[in-house]
């Protein structure tokens, strides 16, 4: 009995790939960088947000939908007195809009949808935190 042993016993599978060296591929877009690069130029991966690799990695996405809690998006993101202070701001800002609701039957709670708007676009541009606990403040916006 012939059996057709095509075993790759000698495939080169654990073998670096040839044109790698001393590059890597852009966590983000797989564009080719530097093995040591800080940040990606085709995308706006940089090293500081992903020294945890991708499961560390807070999405602009979830930020925004976690904002229909005013804030939460921002904490997400590693922003936490940030996201502690649009989830002050939410409290008068309900309140007016209670307010304002009941005086316009209602309508005044299309207010809020402002706000929200307005936390959701910040926790979107908002840069990523999660894995950068730098001491520095200095670059805040
Ligand atoms: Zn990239």
């Amino acid at each position: 009995m012939i059996e057709m042993s095509v075993e790759y016993t000698d495939a080169p599978a654990t073998r670096p790939e040839a044109s790698g060296g001393d590059k890597m591929p852009c966590p983000y877009c797989g564009h080719l960088l530097p093995k040591d690069a800080e940040s990606c130029d085709r995308c706006d991966w940089t090293r500081s947000g992903a020294t945890e690799t991708a499961e560390g990695k807070a999405s602009d996405a979830v930020a925004v939908i976690l904002s229909v809690i005013p804030g939460l998006g921002h904490i997400y993101k590693g922003h936490k007195l940030a996201g502690f202070l649009w989830m002050a701001g939410a409290i008068p800002v309900g309140i007016f809009v209670f307010l304002a609701a009941i005086a316009s039957a209602g309508f005044g709670i299309g207010l809020f949808f402002f706000y929200l708007i307005a936390v959701m676009l910040h926790a979107y541009a908002v840069d990523d935190r999660v894995v950068a606990p730098r001491e520095d403040e200095g670059e805040e916006y």
